[in-house]
């Protein structure tokens, strides 16, 4: 469900404040427009062709701010995401607002505002970072904005969760004097509805420290869905997205981007839409069950004797029969799904609890027996060899770095198929992009 307001706000006066948003990025004559969609409100068309690998935009953040998740170091500034080293008392402000921030940072004037802010809240702790308030901090930049970019974040589209408002709970917990009054709850439960509808997660890498950002793209985050977009995206810095043609784009034609993983299969993409975007895809990959020949879906047929591959008969609806290719033996979805859970969970264990070698052998040897190389939870599996190689360098044998390089291969086949162009996840498995 959409909250109200951001339909309110015509077409022509959100492409007004975007262009006011770019400031010193928007081109004299960019090649994209904002106008209304087909696909979904409002979405950014080709003004005229344009090529794979041009440019299409770049974009600063609108609001941008810790994640703060499990996974991150929170002695992170909160400013520049470069590393703090030292004890409590020299990564927290010394202002006592209870954040990081680091000495070039607190010189620059930047942190004046939402330190104060942060201060007037009175935070329960100052000794030490709580990750819930460090969290909000990217919410809290909303009363930050001008009052044209406050305008723009009004019309950007939120749907509603009621999860959502525990963000805000959490950190009213951490403060004295959190801000109690309807409006401004209201203004902050929004910017996390507005965040968990369009935001993208940034990447900030400062030297060689690397941290994730909460990052929302007024422009960027007016790209509707496509399962094989039509652009990808990647990060300059921690505020910057750029935008580029995957491929060709026709003059008139929507700018897409994914909001799934491209691998995933048409069942887990839509289970994902639904979920969390609360839409039905429609795209051409979706209604074909091969998936463009690439048989992300497929499962092995389990009649005596066949040695088929089993895939959805057809995938308008959210749970269709699965038919055999060879022996065309129809099974239903409640059992096939079963048997794609079993797959996912036996993979997925393997992938927490295995070093890359074990992971290599297993994918090698186990998977064929109970999963059809094509199979996406394979794929993903053979993605993340790639990327754990990726990430420790110069400790792996010959022969591993050969699996390595027959999954990389395999990859790029299916995202061929798939005609993904010089997608995101191919510029990053071929080093393209860091
Ligand atoms: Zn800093
Ligand atoms: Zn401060
Ligand atoms: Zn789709
Ligand atoms: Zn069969």
């Amino acid at each position: 469900m959409a909250l109200k307001d951001h339909k309110s706000i015509p077409t022509a006066e959100v492409a007004r404040l975007i262009d006011l948003h770019l400031g010193e990025l928007r081109e004299e004559n960019p090649n994209w427009q904002v106008i209304d969609s087909p696909i979904s409100g409002r979405g950014v068309f080709a003004r005229r062709d344009i090529k794979r690998g041009e440019l299409i935009f770049r974009e600063h953040t609108l609001l941008n701010g810790p994640t703060a998740s499990k996974d991150t170091l929170l002695n992170t500034c909160i400013l520049c995401f470069r590393l703090l080293e030292g004890d409590m008392k020299q990564v927290l402000c010394p202002a006592g607002c209870s954040l990081p921030v680091c000495v070039a940072c607190q010189q620059t004037g930047e942190h004046d505002k939402e330190c104060k802010l942060f201060r007037y809240w009175v935070p329960k702790d100052t000794t030490r970072i709580n990750p819930f308030s460090l969290r909000i901090v990217s919410v809290m930049r909303c009363f930050l904005l001008t009052r044209e970019k406050r305008k723009l974040l009004l019309a950007m589209q939120a749907n509603s969760d009621k999860y959502y408002m525990r963000e805000l709970e959490r950190a009213s917990e951490c403060f004295e004097n959190f801000p109690k009054d309807k409006e401004t709850l209201g203004f902050f439960y929004r910017t996390v509805s507005v965040y968990n509808t369009n935001a993208f997660e940034g990447r900030s890498n400062v030297d060689g420290h690397e941290t994730s950002v909460r990052a929302l793209f007024a422009l960027a985050g007016l790209m509707n869905h496509n399962c094989t977009a039509n652009s990808s995206h990647h990060f300059d810095d921690a505020r910057t997205i750029v935008v580029m043609a995957a491929r060709d784009i026709a003059q008139g034609e929507e700018i897409t981007a994914t909001y799934t993983k491209i691998l995933w299969n048409t069942f887990a993409r839509q289970l994902f839409l639904r979920g969390t975007k609360h839409f039905i895809c429609e795209c051409k990959r979706c209604l074909d069950p091969t998936e463009n020949g690439t048989y992300l879906s497929a499962l092995f047929c389990r009649e005596q004797g066949c040695k088929g591959i089993v895939i959805p008969v057809q995938s308008k609806i959210l749970q269709p029969d699965w038919r055999c290719t060879s022996c065309e033996t129809v099974a239903p979805h409640a059992k096939m799904a079963r048997y794609q859970d079993f797959a996912l969970n036996t993979i997925n264990n393997r992938i927490n609890t295995s070093t890359v070698h074990e992971l290599i052998t297993f994918i090698n040897e186990m998977c064929p027996r109970f999963c059809p190389p094509s199979n996406y939870v394979l794929v993903e599996a053979k993605l993340n060899v790639i990327w754990r190689m990726s990430r420790f360098k110069g400790e792996f044998s010959e022969e591993e770095m050969q699996h390595r390089d027959r999954y990389r291969d395999e990859i790029l086949e299916i995202m061929e198929k798939l005609g993904a162009g010089d997608c995101t996840l191919k510029k990053l498995i071929t080093n393209e992009i860091p």
